[in-house]
């Protein structure tokens, strides 16, 4: 009797042990892209669910695009930030400068590619009203992605008139985003996907049908319920299995702000995005400059405790908002034969310079770095004779969190 009674009273016990108190919760992440919402509007207007996440841990403006001006400068389009979000580089490398996405280059892999190449065993999921975004941008089954193959799906519904109709209005879009909300809830409470992308697009159609006004209003509404579904599986999650979720929603640019229906320029109004998490963002970081849409690859790497391969590392074109850092804001620029580099150092360490000639580093297959010298982080400059003769020149600056990276054109 009193044995039984223990052993109702232990397995009693444990069902009451709320999951925080386990060792080792399994991280896991899932993103939402709420395609072109502007800044000012949401944080003007009422949206419960995304203002409570806000309130609860994170909201940041960030920027899309790239350095304007700069080789790495990205236009403000759909394509083209979903893919610095998935890569974590822009579009000089990614090369998604488009919706089209006629020629990606796959030599810098997605999120989805690296975990899965780290662990295989690992599961992932997308519900997304674009197809594109699992054939093309994460490049599923292709063999320059490896093959890759996404464990759970909802997606290519717009091309299923039957079912959706298209209608001037958009409202099968709208009908659609219900549904891949529908299908992630139903996953995610499931089977818990290790990395999942949410991507909804009627707040864009709306956008650019109407920009700043009432209907746009409304779809945000709506994307905000939508959101709320995704909290609640992820709560639902989290009380029943030992499991430490990040949430991170996005957008991928903003819009004009003379009618607030297009994008793709380079205004400020354009470029900038907001991030908002149920994670504390920056609590480690310095604040460099404002966070970009890259820099969510590595702090969801680093929720994920993915252990990123250097050759991937190096080539991130942000940083982590989660954890420790080593350096941030690289630049370099040419003095006579000299090359000079500044960089914001976040910690007292030696840092690994390497460099690689390029005669096109938009186009070419590989980078060949050498290691030119060590440096001490806290000077946060130095300089090293250029004797590669080559039109450009790609700098990686690595520490013992984070490198970064900076391409010079010589010529
Ligand atoms: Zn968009």
């Amino acid at each position: 009797m009193r044995a039984h009674l223990c052993a109702f009273l232990l397995a009693g016990f444990h069902l009451l042990v709320p999951p925080e108190s386990f060792a080792q919760r399994i991280p896991k992440a899932i993103f939402i892209i709420a395609d072109g919402i502007p800044a000012d509007v949401l944080e003007k207007h009422p949206a419960p669910a995304m203002h409570a996440l806000a309130a609860q841990a994170t909201y940041t403006r960030a920027y899309v695009g790239g350095e304007r001006g700069g080789y790495s400068q990205s236009p403000t389009i759909s394509a083209v930030g979903y893919n610095s979000l998935l890569t974590g580089t822009w579009a000089n490398k990614h090369q998604v400068w488009d919706n089209d996405i006629a020629a990606p280059s796959y030599r810098y892999p997605t999120l989805f590619r690296v975990m899965k190449s780290v662990h295989p065993e690992k599961t992932t999921g997308i519900f997304s009203t674009w197809l594109d975004n699992r054939t093309k941008l994460v490049g599923e089954g292709l063999a320059a992605t490896g093959g890759i193959k996404i464990d759970f799906t909802a997606d290519g519904y717009e091309h299923d008139t039957i079912t959706y109709p298209h209608d001037a209005d958009a409202a099968y879009i709208q009908l659609i985003d219900e549904r891949v909300v529908s299908e992630a809830d139903a996953v995610i409470r499931k089977q818990g996907p290790d990395l999942s992308w949410v991507y909804l697009e009627y707040t864009d159609d709306m956008g650019h049908r109407y920009g700043d006004s009432r209907q746009q209003y409304e779809a945000i509404n709506l994307l905000d319920r939508q959101v709320a579904r995704v909290a609640a599986a992820v709560a639902f999650r989290e009380q029943q299995f030992a499991e430490d979720w990040m949430i991170i929603i996005t957008t991928d640019h903003g819009r004009d702000s003379i009618s607030g229906k297009d994008h793709g320029g380079q205004s400020d109004r354009e470029r900038t995005t907001w991030i908002i998490s149920n994670k504390k963002l920056g609590n480690e970081f310095k604040k460099p400059s404002m966070p970009a849409v890259v820099d969510i690859f590595p702090t969801v790497a680093r929720h994920l405790q993915l252990q990123l391969p250097e050759w991937v590392e190096r080539e991130l074109d942000g940083q982590s908002l989660i954890g420790p850092l080593s350096i941030s804001d690289l630049s370099a620029v040419k003095s006579g034969k000299e090359i000079e580099l500044n960089w914001k150092s976040h910690n007292s360490e030696k840092l690994q310079l390497f460099a690689a000639p390029s005669d096109d580093p938009f186009h070419e297959s590989s980078s060949q770095y050498s290691k030119i010298k060590s440096v001490q982080s806290a000077k946060g400059k130095m300089s090293f004779n250029d004797s590669f003769g080559s039109p450009w020149v790609r700098i990686v600056l690595k520490g013992r969190y984070n490198s970064a990276n900076v391409w010079l054109k010589t010529k």
